[in-house]
């Protein structure tokens, strides 16, 4: 598309992927209401869920997953080292998501349940930023794809995105869903970034913070809720853990 016979800037994107499900890369393959205008926006070089065709050198290199193994470190310095903007694409990419998990376990165990007696390599779990200079960290598991589609708009137009900086509880009083604290169940929203629409515990789930946190979050107010909710230590510290954005214990 152009106007007047000018073309209008369309950077090269780049999607790779390691230690995840690949479920990020699959968010921007939805969202088919707005799909042509994003694919009009860029130029893809690169990403195999949607094509097998890889062209070239790219300006903005999307990476999805942790960093669980010595080629994945090679492959990452080698994508570093080539684009302009790396962005960290999904909670494994930013904080090891749930791929952290197994941190806390001892490795020869983990891996004898995992792979029995063909022992794999699996280096501790490590977040893209944790081995590479990252420029910009988009959180969730999976990502929201009209979020991602705004912050590809930002980069084109040079601008700063902000995320928001009030909790999940925001947009889920604005939905008018009912507290899952009410109902007994534990819920993170108190603590995590909103932007998400609130959409577990509208579906039923206590949040489980995948986007990371809030602005000033209070942990010791939410740990003094949670305890007075009835909830143990060990049931609070393995929510906060799940996906490797919050802290635990204060
Ligand atoms: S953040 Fe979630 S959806 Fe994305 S790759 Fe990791 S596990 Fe999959
Ligand atoms: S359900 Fe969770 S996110 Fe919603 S108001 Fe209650 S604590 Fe906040
Ligand atoms: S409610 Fe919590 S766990 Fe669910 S998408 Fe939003 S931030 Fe993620």
């Amino acid at each position: 598309m152009n106007y007047l016979g000018i073309e209008p800037v369309r950077p090269r994107v780049a999607l790779f992927s390691f230690t995840g499900c690949e479920g990020c890369q699959l968010q921007l393959a939805n969202h088919e209401e707005s799909l042509a205008e994003f694919l009009a926006a860029i130029r893809i070089v690169r990403f195999r869920e949607i094509s097998s065709s890889e062209q070239g050198e790219y300006d903005i290199a999307l990476v999805e997953g942790a960093i669980t193994r010595n080629d994945e470190v090679e492959r990452l310095l080698a994508i570093r080292a080539q684009t302009k903007v790396l962005v960290a694409l999904g909670s494994c990419a930013c904080y090891g998501g749930v791929n952290r998990l197994k941190n806390s376990l001892d490795p020869a165990v983990m891996n004898r349940e995992v792979y029995g007696d063909l022992s794999q390599e699996s280096l501790p779990t490590r977040s893209v930023g944790e081995v590479v200079t990252v420029d910009l960290e988009i959180p969730g598991c999976p990502v929201s794809k009209p979020e991602v589609e705004r912050i590809i708009q930002h980069l084109i137009w040079g601008i700063p995105y902000s995320f928001p900086a009030y909790p999940v509880c925001l947009e889920c009083k604005q939905s008018f869903t009912l507290c899952r604290f009410q109902q007994g169940e534990l819920c993170l929203g108190p603590l995590t970034r909103g932007g998400c629409r609130a959409i577990c515990p509208a579906g039923g789930l206590g949040c489980w913070g995948c986007r990371g946190p809030a602005a000033d979050p209070n942990y010791p107010e939410f740990f003094a809720i949670a305890r007075q909710q009835g909830f143990s230590e060990r049931e609070i510290n393995e929510r906060l853990t799940f996906f490797g954005g919050l802290e635990v214990t204060p």
